[in-house]
């Protein structure tokens, strides 16, 4: 049985948003709170952390996750990147460098920016992580048979990814036909929903209510939200099959 937990389901300023006095960010409902966004996949003693927010720390303490045996990054935008330096903890418990899987052009970025996580210096006497540069093909982290799906936010490449019969399809604006075809069969999905209104880096509510719909799966979380989704309105607007993810939230796929 492989789970997964929506560790934060929040846009990059998280809700409520800081210094915002709209009615989300009141929290009048508590399920409109996310921090930003990550998923955690568990297949037994096998965990891939999706994503690392800011708030990675404390959503995996209030999850209860005890260790990490893969890493996978999405694109190398702050709002996933910025909890790097936590996953260091995950290389010292395993006692090994961990496997961190991103496509070439967040490489660049990522370990530009953070090159004391990947090559030996003066502190440390081996790297915390070993990138797996994904080329498109499927990778395996143990049990867990992973299919990266390659598509765009804006003009940033992103890796997306399918396991088994759910996928999750992160900051999305355009996806070839190509890669689009290896949804096909998803039962559950899991899909960045930033916005409503028309946006240039993101897919708005209605574009991901009709991506839904092209993937037809039994049932489709939205996530990634901003402070313009209130749950319960949102709810109200959804076809039958769809909700927004909550904070927490913990599924089997
Ligand atoms: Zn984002
Ligand atoms: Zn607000
Ligand atoms: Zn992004």
């Amino acid at each position: 049985m492989t789970s997964v937990i929506f560790n934060g389901t929040g846009s990059s300023t998280g809700v409520p948003q800081l210094f915002c006095s709209c009615d989300v960010c009141k929290l009048k409902d508590p399920r409109n709170k996310r921090t930003r966004f990550s998923i955690t996949v568990i297949e037994r003693e096998t965990v891939l952390q999706v994503d690392f927010p800011f708030e990675m720390r404390q959503q995996l303490l209030r999850s209860g996750i005890d260790h990490i045996t893969g890493a996978w990054l999405t694109h190398p935008h702050s709002d996933h990147l910025s909890g790097i330096d936590d996953l260091r903890m995950a290389s010292f418990r395993n006692g090994t460098p961990l496997p961190f899987f991103l496509n070439s052009e967040t490489y660049e970025i990522t370990s530009t920016r953070y090159p004391y996580l990947f090559f030996e210096n003066e502190y440390l006497t081996r790297p915390f992580l070993r990138p797996v540069i994904l080329d498109g093909t499927p990778v395996d982290l143990d049990d867990l048979h992973i299919i990266p799906i390659r598509h765009l936010h804006g003009e940033m490449v992103v890796s997306s990814l399918r396991i088994g019969d759910f996928a999750l399809v992160a900051d999305i604006s355009s996806i070839e036909e190509s890669e689009f075809k290896k949804l096909k069969g998803v039962r559950t999905l899991a899909i960045a929903a930033t916005v409503h209104k028309v946006h240039p880096r993101h897919f708005n509510l209605d574009q991901v209510i009709e991506f839904i719909d092209r993937i037809s799966p039994d049932q489709a979380y939205l996530t990634h939200m901003n402070h313009t989704f209130d749950y319960e309105e949102t709810l109200a607007v959804l076809p039958k099959g769809v909700v927004p993810a909550t904070d927490g939230l913990r599924i089997e796929i």
